[in-house]
């Protein structure tokens, strides 16, 4: 791996697969993921100022206000972990997010390495998203009919017998999430695209195929 600490940034509707490849990212190149959806789960799991700010936002499927999201990240990309890189799996989902990131960067002597858009037909999304849960112990992810356990209420991973799907997980909600995403932060796609750092990938195919594409854009 080069010196040069590599900082990427996933685009792409709810669904289409970001934090499912930022863990393989996480994993395989040694960069930390940086999901602003986990980030925002775990305040208002733990009842923070900013989970009581952003849980009832969440449920509606709208967007948590650019100063709070800023500031959450400013605060995490500077820190040790995230001396080879991070992905931004999340964040930035509106222009000013988007030119607020740019700024803390480039004030830290850091630069975007490339933007990700995962390209998908929303159709398929409603139903990958709705159909997805996790353990409640390890986290490891599923699906209703695409990735289920195998061995029935059994988490293959860690054999845990609770699993947990998120509130905002449903249908509903769901169709407001694509209606932010499309709104307010596929906008920002040509601003990556203007500075040369856009690369679209195919987000409809198998996770490891998706994977591979990714890893060689980054070895
Ligand atoms: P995600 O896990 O990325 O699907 O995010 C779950 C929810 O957290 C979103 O529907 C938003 O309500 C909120 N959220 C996460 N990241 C951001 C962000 N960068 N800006 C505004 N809201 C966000």
């Amino acid at each position: 791996m080069s010196d040069k600490p590599i900082n990427i940034i996933f685009l792409g509707p709810p669904g289409c697969g970001k934090g499912t490849q930022a863990d393989v990212l996480d994993d395989k190149l040694g960069i930390v993921k940086l999901s602003t959806g986990d980030m925002l789960r775990a305040a208002v799991k733990a009842g923070t100022e900013l989970g009581k700010k952003a849980a009832a936002i969440m449920e509606r499927g709208d967007l948590v206000p650019d100063d709070l999201m800023v500031g959450l990240i400013a605060d995490r990309i500077t820190q040790p972990d995230c001396a080879n890189g991070f992905i931004l799996d999340g964040f930035p989902r509106t222009l000013p997010q988007a030119e607020a990131l740019s700024k803390m960067l480039s004030d830290n002597g850091l630069e975007i390495t490339k933007a990700i858009e995962f390209t998908v037909n929303d159709t398929i999304l409603v139903e990958r998203i709705t159909g997805r849960f996790s353990c409640a112990n390890c986290g490891a992810g599923y699906h209703d009919s695409f990735k289920p356990t195998t061995e029935s209420g059994k988490c293959d991973e860690c054999g845990h017998t609770e699993f947990t799907r998120r509130k905002d997980d449903n249908a509903e909600t769901v169709t407001q999430r694509l209606k932010a995403y499309h709104d307010m932060t596929a906008p920002i796609i040509p601003y990556y695209q203007d500075k040369g750092l856009l690369v679209k990938i195919d987000g409809m195919r198998d996770i490891d195929e998706v994977s591979k594409e990714l890893l060689a854009i980054f070895n």
